[in-house]
């Protein structure tokens, strides 16, 4: 899926984009997504990486206007072309771009774009009527093209400012949501109906859209229809296809279908960053390993001396997976002056947990998801009388 299907694409509308839904994910270049990720993306962008976002969108919007108010010129055209790609390699920095082909997008602003396109256009413009049969199939075919290269400077021209708004609506959305106690279906459309109806909160977004005369607000304009498609595994469904004309119109597609789904996001009061929930489990923090500790927030808030001790500097020692080994070293050892160990069991249940707190050392989802329950009692009484049964 390119940011802007081609003229000449089937039934593609030519200056639209087209998404496949099916329950409850959307289907991007091959790809399924649960609905609501792509809001998670664009929620998440950083501010600074927002506002680089905004001015090269800017620069592409000042190219596309001048194109519209004083018409075609070589210079125009090559200026466009530039900002455009500036931007695509901006907009590759992005999870929520990433969604999209960036080869196949690059490709179409080529070829409408180039000096060998430009020639063409140049090349009506010097025609002279009266027209011959075969000079007027080729002046409509070079009119197709040339109109499809505004459209082009259209689109690109609005990703970022609706990026930047849909940003600013979720956060919003997520804000209030988060002080409702119920995370139920109908709390969920009920907090989307009050804000979204909010002249105050929709004027708040007007005004904070630095684009405000081509603002069509948040809102879906979309054509729908129903294609049957190949699978990857070469299975056959059929999905709606859903075209859209403005990345707007996508992400409030996206945010609207996933909060009906009972998807929606939550931010993390560890690391700040929002996530994608599917249920109405009260999840607080995020599975995301946190780029400070290094671990997942989820683990951090089971764990809190790992903050504590980290913000101090944190000893390797100090680890909750040592003083797990810790907890169980002391325990082996009184077992043995007990004399419920013999020697050879002391030595295999040593061994054992050595090995495991080893490994929790190495492999972050051995310690994650395994090295507590391996270092269970129960599992380290299986493990000696494995060791010492001859
Ligand atoms: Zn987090």
């Amino acid at each position: 899926m390119k940011f802007i299907e081609k003229p000449n694409e089937g039934y593609h509308l030519y200056n639209r984009f087209s998404a496949d839904f099916t329950d409850d994910t959307v289907r991007l270049n091959n790809r399924d997504y649960p609905l609501g990720t792509v809001s998670r993306m664009v929620t998440n962008i950083s501010a600074d990486d927002m506002t680089e976002l905004l001015l090269l969108g800017g620069k592409v919007k000042f190219c596309y206007e001048a194109i519209h108010f004083y018409g075609y010129s070589r210079e125009r055209y090559f200026a466009q072309q530039e900002s455009i790609l500036e931007m695509l390699e901006c907009m590759k920095k992005h999870e929520v771009f990433g969604c999209f082909d960036f080869e196949e997008s690059k490709k179409l602003i080529d070829s409408v774009y180039s000096s060998d396109a430009l020639d063409r256009y140049d090349e009506i413009l010097e025609m002279e009527p009266p027209f011959s049969d075969e000079q007027k199939y080729r002046i409509e075919e070079i009119k197709k093209l040339f109109d499809y290269a505004k459209v082009l400077g259209a689109v690109y021209a609005y990703i970022a400012i609706d990026t930047a708004n849909f940003a600013t609506a979720v956060q919003n959305y997520t804000k209030i949501l988060m002080e409702k106690t119920s995370r139920k279906k109908s709390e969920l459309a009920k907090t989307a109906f009050e804000l979204f109806n909010d002249e105050l909160f929709m004027y708040y977004l007007y005004q904070s859209n630095p684009a405000e005369n081509t603002m069509r607000g948040f809102s879906v304009n979309s054509v729908q229809t129903v294609a049957p498609v190949i699978d990857n595994n070469d299975d056959y469904k059929i999905f709606r296809r859903i075209y859209f004309s403005r990345m707007m119109d996508f992400y409030v597609m996206d945010l609207f279908e996933a909060l009906s789904h009972g998807h929606y996001l939550w931010q993390c009061k560890i690391c700040g960053r929002y996530f994608l929930m599917t249920s109405a489990h009260k999840q607080l923090y995020c599975d995301d390993v946190n780029p400070e500790y290094n671990v997942p927030c989820k683990y951090i808030a089971k764990h809190p001396e790992i903050t504590k001790k980290k913000m101090e500097s944190q000893k390797k020692t100090a680890t909750p997976n040592y003083l797990l080994w810790k907890r169980r070293d002391n325990f082996i050892r009184k077992r043995k002056s007990r004399g419920k160990y013999s020697e050879s069991e002391f030595a295999a249940a040593k061994n054992y947990i050595n090995d495991c707190y080893e490994k929790s050392q190495l492999d972050f989802e051995y310690a994650k998801n395994k090295y507590e329950d391996d270092m269970e009692i129960k599992v380290i009484d299986r493990e000696v009388r494995k060791a010492t049964d001859v």
